[in-house]
């Protein structure tokens, strides 16, 4: 994957399951809101944003009236397919109420290793951010299912769809929105002298050791898949921050230059 000119007006940000929906899968109207409102105000400073957006799968199982996620990939690929129509309804709705337009970009694995789609990809996403439209990205869950069902998967949790989807656009950002608040020098659930990482220059073994498990059971990433998409961005020019999405002042902050979360110094 060849990086692009770093562009200091790029952010990509992107949002997980559990930030999304509510503990019945269903959409938590009121987070989407505050995250549309954010990106828009933010977009009107003269950034350009493209947003990676997961919840599909929960949200058609919210939709389908499922006991609970599918585990069964026919199933995972219905609730992908309804709950991907319930998403872009909603920012549809919802960022064009702030004035803003949106675009739809599904991808799977083929998208970014053939070297001919990779290139009319990359000149999609230009069209749109030269057009101040902001592209709404997901894995394409209903017709991708070796990511959705392999442990190699390349980008189902969608932390590296956003790394690379960063790569390809020459952002300088990735911001990437957790139900935790950063990386931890230990696990804070289970320990309450834990303290907040507020930089990492070098993703080392040491830091992959600090990262334990998924925190939640609506998303499938965890601090681990975080840092794989981290090393990824960070080593192709991308600075990347984790932060807790719970609150969307964090994304004003950032514009503002305070320090929240976690950032990973990008390399030269
Ligand atoms: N692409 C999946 C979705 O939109 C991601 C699932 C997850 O949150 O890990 O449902």
């Amino acid at each position: 994957m060849s990086p692009k000119k770093i562009r200091k007006e790029r952010i990509v940000v992107k949002v997980g399951t559990s930030t999304i929906t509510n503990e019945n899968g269903g959409l938590d109207i009121h987070q989407i809101d505050l995250l549309c409102r954010a990106l828009s105000s933010i977009e009107n400073l003269g950034y350009d944003l493209v947003l990676v957006s997961s919840g599909a799968i929960a949200v058609g199982a919210g939709k389908m009236r499922l006991a609970q996620k599918p585990k069964d990939l026919r199933l995972k690929q219905a609730a992908a397919s309804v709950g991907q129509c319930e998403l872009m309804h909603l920012y549809d709705k919802l960022f064009g109420e702030y004035g803003r337009l949106v675009g739809q970009i599904l991808l799977d694995n083929d998208d970014v290793e053939n070297p001919v789609r990779r290139e009319n990809l990359q000149n999609t996403f230009d069209a749109l951010l030269e057009n101040h439209i902001i592209p709404i990205v997901n894995e394409n869950d209903s017709v991708s299912h070796v990511e959705i069902e392999s442990d190699q998967k390349l980008f189902s949790d969608n932390d590296m769809l956003s790394a690379i989807v960063a790569v390809f656009t020459g952002a300088c950002k990735l911001i990437i929105l957790s139900d935790i608040d950063g990386l931890y020098d230990k696990n804070p659930a289970n320990n309450k002298d834990a303290k907040l990482i507020s930089r990492v220059e070098k993703i080392s073994d040491d830091i992959y050791a600090l990262a334990e498990g998924s925190g939640s059971n609506r998303g499938t990433g965890g601090m681990i898949t975080k840092l794989q998409a981290a090393e990824l961005a960070t080593s192709r020019g991308v600075d990347v921050l984790i932060i807790n999405g719970k609150n969307m002042d964090n994304l004003y902050d950032i514009i503002d230059k305070k320090h929240v979360g976690t950032l990973f110094v990008a390399k030269e």
